[in-house]
């Protein structure tokens, strides 16, 4: 896996930062249908830039202004704008979270109509597309990254900037469970936690609360999940699908189901897990996780997506049956390429 930045890198976004006004138009950009990292690193920063008294600091993302349900209530939530109300043409952009350019929805004119843009990242796949990038695959979270850079700025770490680093930490390390898990994820949220936030209640609050409606959803979605022990050469498939109709008649709206993979993930006879959420007639968030034995971001990426190793998604398009058809093509091929001494 390549190394994160050089320390170059780190010199040339410190001179970013260190070398804008106090009045300069700062547009923070996270990815579309942000997760937990995306938009806590994202309001960490801003939190970071205000106490350095940048005063004009907006953070927004591509799409639907909707912040999910379960982040609200992050600090630094009153510097997000919606994307149809982002400066047009920022003194800096700063992006998080996002391994390409598309991610970025219609707010991407903004890497060019920007004196000047910075990209923070931990995707292996990530393209470079600032002009400064600050990108380490080995880091468990895009917040991994913030917290560094927030301290070779001299922003002292608090409890509101903590709390925003620590849901994006938890949440990409899947609540510190991943293998991502290292030594040095613990120390960084020993170190967020002795401000004085409180764990049990983020956690309470990001991964245990749903309503009722949803609980109901969870059932019915789950209780159509296949498993296919044949697919990705043996190893097994596990997948379901959510319709838009399953939303409306359990009234729930769809960031509900980002936690859905989860509760499928977990079944011992598959490695791989699917979950297809439908956004439209025939358009579909695909979401891929593994365990370890087959590389779903190669999955992903040749069905039009991208992601991490073991944790992918792409958007999928028609049937659903031929979305996952797909899905059992690229398994195969993947695990072909990767294993080429295997039948
Ligand atoms: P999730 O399944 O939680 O939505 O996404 C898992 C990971 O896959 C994300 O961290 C992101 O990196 C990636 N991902 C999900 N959907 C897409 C997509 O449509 N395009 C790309 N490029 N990456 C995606
Ligand atoms: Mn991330």
């Amino acid at each position: 896996m390549s190394a994160g930045p050089a320390e170059a890198d780190w010199a040339a976004a410190l001179a970013a930062v260190r070398g804008i006004p106090a009045d300069a138009r700062i547009l923070l950009v996270c990815h579309v249908n942000p997760d937990g990292d995306a938009l806590g690193s994202m309001l960490g920063f801003g939190l970071g830039l205000r106490r350095l008294g940048l005063r004009r600091v907006r953070a927004t993302f591509p799409g639907p202004p909707e912040v999910p349900e379960t982040l609200r209530g992050l600090p630094g939530e009153e510097l997000l704008v919606p994307a149809t109300d982002a400066d047009p043409d920022p003194n800096l952009v700063v992006c998080f979270d996002a391994a390409s350019e598309s991610r970025l929805g219609e707010l991407v004119d903004r890497l060019v109509t920007a004196d000047i843009a910075l990209v923070l990242d931990h995707h292996a796949s990530n393209t470079r597309f600032g002009a400064v990038n600050l990108v380490d695959p080995r880091a468990a979270a895009t917040s991994v990254i913030v917290d560094e850079l927030l301290t070779r700025l001299g922003v002292p770490l608090d409890a509101e900037i903590a709390e925003c680093l620590y849901v994006a930490l938890s949440t990409d390390t899947g609540s510190f469970r991943f293998e991502a898990t290292t030594p040095a994820v613990h120390r960084l949220a020993a170190r967020l936690i002795a401000t004085g936030i409180r764990p049990g209640e983020i956690s309470r609050r990001i991964y245990d609360t749903r309503p009722f409606g949803a609980v109901r959803l969870f059932g019915e979605v789950l209780g159509r999940a296949r498993l296919e022990p044949a697919a990705a050469a043996g190893r097994g498939m596990v997948w379901t699908y959510a319709t838009l109709d399953d939303l409306v008649r359990h009234g729930q709206r769809p960031c509900v189901l980002e936690a859905l993979i989860d509760s499928v993930r977990c079944t011992a006879e598959a490695d791989v897990s699917c979950v297809a959420k439908q956004t439209s007639r025939d358009e579909w968030a695909v979401s891929l996780r593994s365990k370890g034995a087959v590389d779903v971001s190669r999955v992903a990426v040749a069905l039009g997506g991208g992601g991490h190793r073991f944790a992918a998604g792409f958007t999928g398009r028609g049937a659903v049956e031929q979305m996952v058809d797909g899905v059992r093509a690229e398994l195969d091929a993947a695990l072909l390429d990767s294993e080429p001494g295997r039948p």
